[in-house]
């Protein structure tokens, strides 16, 4: 595990801080009718006119700036000019930024326009996994304390937690040791530390926890067809507690 300095860690907060505007970006333009390659663009366009370059553009392969997953997509979609947003969908947008050398990396799932109440629920307790992950990632945990509340919150309220796919250092690389589950038992792998920067990732499924990879290679939807959500930050173990990198210190 490579634990950053301070400076590093400022350097990963302007990276994240771009991320995380190109989410709001995407996401005010995530409307009935709009392609998810026309979200891609926003998004890189956004990304290079502030100095950074687009992560996963390129990585393993992957060809566009945005992972945008629809409904039953869990994460990887692959952004497409014949894909129009619906009434209704769920739409996961992870998106990913290097910033002088360093690595940012965050999701959001949003509503396009109205969505059911069944959705609406699992958007807010995905993001409430995700709140309840970060908190803990303070000295003195333990790694697998962060995939322990993830999953007792999702399974609480009935959901599958994605096996599958994990969380993950960042720092100069995407994806660093160690890997961050997203299901416990608490207690395991190592001990967390100041200067650690993880990316918190839970994945829950409306159903059930299966996935199926698509002919592309990377689309990876629910086996049951049911509604996934994804939300991501990149979070700096401090003295003071987590940091939220890209959003100010509280
Ligand atoms: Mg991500
Ligand atoms: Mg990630």
């Amino acid at each position: 595990m490579v634990l950053k300095s301070s400076a590093e860690l400022e350097l990963m907060h302007e990276a994240n801080a771009i991320v995380l505007k190109t989410l709001k970006v995407v996401a005010e333009a995530a409307r009935p009718g709009v392609s998810t390659a026309r979200l891609d663009e926003l998004a890189e366009e956004y990304i290079r006119s502030h100095g950074a370059m687009p992560a996963f553009k390129g990585y393993r392969g992957f060809p566009a700036t945005l992972c945008t997953s629809v409904n039953d997509v869990i994460v990887h979609g692959i952004p497409s000019p014949s894909h129009r947003l619906k009434e209704g969908d769920v739409l996961s947008v992870d998106c990913g930024v290097i910033w002088k050398g360093y690595y940012g990396d965050a999701a959001v799932t949003v509503p396009v326009g109205a969505i059911s109440a069944e959705a609406q629920a699992l958007l807010e307790v995905t993001r409430e996994c995700l709140q309840r992950a970060v908190s803990v990632a303070r000295p003195g945990r333990r790694l697998s304390d962060i995939g322990e509340v993830i999953q007792t919150h999702a399974e609480r309220h009935g959901y599958g937690v994605v096996r599958e796919f994990v969380g993950h250092g960042i720092g100069r690389a995407l994806h660093e040791e160690p890997q961050v589950y997203n299901f416990g038992p608490a207690g395991r792998g190592p001990e967390l530390r100041p200067g650690l920067v993880l990316a918190i990732e839970p994945m829950i499924n409306q159903g059930a926890s299966g996935v199926v990879i698509d002919e592309d290679g990377w689309t990876a939807r629910t086996e049951d067809g049911k509604l996934s959500a994804h939300f991501e930050y990149s979070v700096a173990v401090t003295h003071n507690g987590p940091w939220v990198l890209g959003l100010e210190r509280t």
